[in-house]
């Protein structure tokens, strides 16, 4: 089992596969930030093997990212190989969604449980604004996909910013109910690359909730994948809406999770730029004792809480490097 040095159980991984992604969005990738070179991603064989020393020391549950996930080829290969390592209960996705309908069977047929989908906006035309793609109807679609491909709930990532989207957070909440979906409101966190963060475009789940509330009776659910969002039923209604608060309040204490990047670093804190370079022993001559060590002592160093000193500071990888 692994353990930190603060008695939390890490048994949650999430790998970012690839940095490369099919959208723009204006708040996550500077359109001039150059992609890491092929030959620095891990290739799947790399991960598989990373993905089973980690399930040996007590990983149950797996997350693919990126970048797009669905943008690296032969996706499957990789779902179903993870999906058959010993001990992993349940492997996921979280994507923008565009190249779900086209790709949902062969992705459930490798063993996908659950997908989580990307939307910042319920209006076509400023989709195509913030992602600078205008595909709005094919992220619909592949949400359609989804719950009909039986990945529910089918949770939907909203990240409202100041200024940008934070008219639409009751739109959101009519689409929960009138999709059947799980809309999880996260707070903008401090990774842009572009020059669109400061801290004052921050809306806090709090607030987000005070509007919600207005308008919507809520109630807490008891979310069956316990997890970083605070999640609660709309009475009258099918949808449910979670808020993701990693800016407003103290979710490491709950942390269960590290990150592997696209290029093979293991991360124990998403908001620290402390990270460990795993990819030197998968492509020397460690042995999977040696990586398993290296983990261990990795999950040691995660620090007790973000920002530690207190001072919110910015981010130096991109999320699309990290993976969200
Ligand atoms: N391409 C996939 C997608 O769109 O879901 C996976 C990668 S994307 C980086 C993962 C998530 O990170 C998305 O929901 C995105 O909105 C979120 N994200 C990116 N930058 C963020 C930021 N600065 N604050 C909060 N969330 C962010």
């Amino acid at each position: 089992m692994l353990r930190d040095r603060f008695d939390r159980i890490i048994n949650y991984l999430r790998i970012s596969i690839t940095d490369r992604c099919n959208l723009r969005c204006r708040y996550c990738i500077d359109k001039d930030f150059p992609f890491i070179p092929h030959d620095e991603i891990l290739t799947y064989e790399e991960i598989i093997r990373f993905v089973k020393i980690s399930a040996a020391l007590g990983v149950k549950k797996v997350r693919l990212t990126g970048g797009e996930p669905l943008s690296r080829r032969n996706l499957p290969h990789l779902i179903s190989q993870i999906r058959d390592t010993a001990g992993i209960e349940d492997i996921s996705l979280t994507t923008n969604g565009v190249f779900l309908p086209d790709r949902i069977d062969e992705l459930t047929e490798a063993g996908l449980t659950r997908v989580n989908i990307s939307l910042d906006t319920l209006k076509p035309d400023r989709f195509a604004y913030i992602t600078g793609f205008d595909v709005f109807d094919r992220v619909m679609d592949g949400i359609e996909k989804a719950k009909h491909a039986g990945l529910n709930p089918v949770k939907i990532n909203t990240v409202i910013i100041k200024g940008f989207n934070d008219d639409e957070v009751l739109d959101f909440a009519r689409f929960a109910n009138a999709w059947e979906v799980e809309v999880r409101f996260i707070e903008f966190m401090p990774f842009s690359q572009t020059s669109l963060w400061d801290a004052s475009k921050v809306i806090t789940s709090a607030a987000l909730m005070q509007i919600i509330r207005e308008v919507y009776e809520i109630a807490p659910y008891r979310n069956a994948h316990k997890g970083p969002a605070a999640v609660f039923t709309m009475k009258g209604g099918p949808g449910k809406i979670g808020f993701i608060s990693p800016m407003s309040s103290h979710i490491c204490k709950d942390c269960n999770r590290i990150r592997l990047t696209s290029d093979g670093k293991l991360k124990p804190c998403l908001f620290s730029d402390q990270e460990y370079d795993v990819k030197r022993l998968l492509r020397g001559e460690a042995s999977d004792d040696e990586i398993a060590h290296f983990v261990a002592e990795t999950v040691r160093a995660k620090p007790e809480r973000k920002f530690e000193g207190g001072m919110i500071k910015k981010c130096q990888r991109p999320m699309r490097n990290i993976g969200g």
